[in-house]
């Protein structure tokens, strides 16, 4: 039998506030009523807000992540079309793969897992496409599976300075909402999130901005879709509804989520996430251990993806904290698998988790046969928590 708490440290399902999850504990409803727009009106207006765009839309789908990605593409690229990618991580390796399952034809640049995404190399690439056959650019902003956060708006000069109209989609997963995210600043065409790790929902909820650039393309875009459709999705969403039956409970759990987030202050929301995310770094160094992040200037502020030491097993580390201490921590993934484990460190997350997760950690890593020194990992993130040290944001 599990006793006490069970905690959470995976980057994705988040942690729900309680106040999330009476939200959403609300009868069924009618989708259709009149005062029903109005809830979708108001998600739409500070989901705005959230992504940064005065002049973009944004709407929500019924799926997770995953499906935000196939509705971008789908909506706004032809079969048969040259696309820019990079392969530095499993995420970014799935939407390549998604990109080939759909038809598209991907210029794929193969990175270390750990490096970020390659902006000298896509403008080297951008600059020889002279006649513009590349129709898209994608970038992972935040690569759940090795912590690593790539330079958005570098990729948008990049493409600014060859002069080259491709669409921006981004990958902002496991960033938008915890992390800063400018789509208009950054010219981000197409911006992908699901509700499952910033907005502190359970998964359900495919997220995703859309430019007016973007509008434009999917008028004659004629890849398949259906379900996904722009064209349905606007017209019934200019009033605050849905083509058809969204998840009702999940749209009162968003509101209740963005309510938090405007409360604390979005830019307070970052500089939390970055205060925490830089205490986990300070506890996995004093271990004497290795993040995935190539460079400490891209580190990401909501998982840290740790290597463990030579001999030891990451899958072992996992097996202990879940079955003996009641903890998740993410796993290694694709090729990562049993060299790395993750500690998820976003959405609704304090201090005292951050310890906890450290603490719980550290023993799993000593069960494990690591030699990490009991308490160091928990000390230095305390002493970087009692401090008040400024932090840099990535790229900011
Ligand atoms: N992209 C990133 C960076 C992710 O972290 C994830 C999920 O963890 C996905 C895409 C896929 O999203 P979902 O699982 O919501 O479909």
């Amino acid at each position: 039998m599990r006793t006490g708490q069970t905690h959470l440290f995976i980057p994705g399902p988040t942690n729900v506030p309680e106040a999330v999850r009476q939200a959403m504990n609300v009868p069924q409803q009618d989708m259709r009523a009149s005062d029903f727009g109005s809830l979708t009106l108001g998600l739409f207006s500070d989901l705005k807000r959230v992504f940064k765009t005065a002049t973009g839309e944004v709407m929500l789908f019924p799926g997770s992540g995953t499906s935000a990605w196939e509705a971008a593409i789908t909506n706004t690229l032809n079969p048969g079309d040259k696309v820019l990618m990079a392969r530095y991580g499993q995420f970014s390796t799935l939407w390549v793969k998604m990109a080939e399952m759909l038809g598209l034809e991907p210029i794929v640049v193969d990175l270390p897992w750990g490096a970020s995404a390659p902006v000298g190399e896509f403008e080297r690439i951008l600059g020889r496409d002279v006649h513009d056959e590349i129709k898209a650019v994608f970038v992972t902003h935040n690569e759940t599976a090795t912590g690593v956060v790539s330079d958005v708006a570098a990729v948008r000069r990049a493409l600014d300075s060859t002069f080259h109209d491709a669409l921006l989609f981004v990958d902002g997963v496991s960033s938008i909402g915890s992390m800063d995210f400018r789509m208009d600043d950054w010219g981000v065409d197409l911006a992908v999130t699901g509700s499952q790790k910033g907005m502190m929902m359970p998964a359900g909820l495919g997220i995703l901005g859309v430019s007016q650039k973007a509008l434009e393309a999917s008028k004659t875009a004629t890849m398949r879709r259906a379900y996904y459709d722009f064209a349905d999705m606007r017209a019934f969403n200019a009033d605050g509804y849905f083509p058809y039956t969204p998840p009702t409970p999940l749209l009162h759990g968003l509101r209740a989520s963005l309510d938090r987030i405007f409360a604390e202050g979005l830019e307070a929301v970052f500089a939390r996430h970055a205060r925490l995310a830089e205490g986990i770094r300070r506890g996995v160094k004093a271990w004497g251990l290795e993040l995935v992040a190539e460079h400490h200037s891209y580190c990401s502020n909501t998982v840290s993806a740790i290597r463990v030491p030579e001999g030891v097993d990451a899958c072992e580390v996992l097996r202990i904290a879940y079955d003996d201490l009641n903890a998740s921590f993410g796993s290694g993934l694709g090729r990562l698998n049993g060299k790395v484990f993750r500690i998820g460190h976003l959405g609704d997350f304090n201090e005292g988790m951050a310890l906890t997760a450290l603490s719980l950690a550290e023993l799993s890593l000593m069960r494990a046969g690591a030699a990490v020194v009991p308490g160091s990992g928990v000390g230095a993130a305390q002493a970087w928590f009692a401090g008040d040290i400024e932090y840099r944001q990535p790229f900011a």
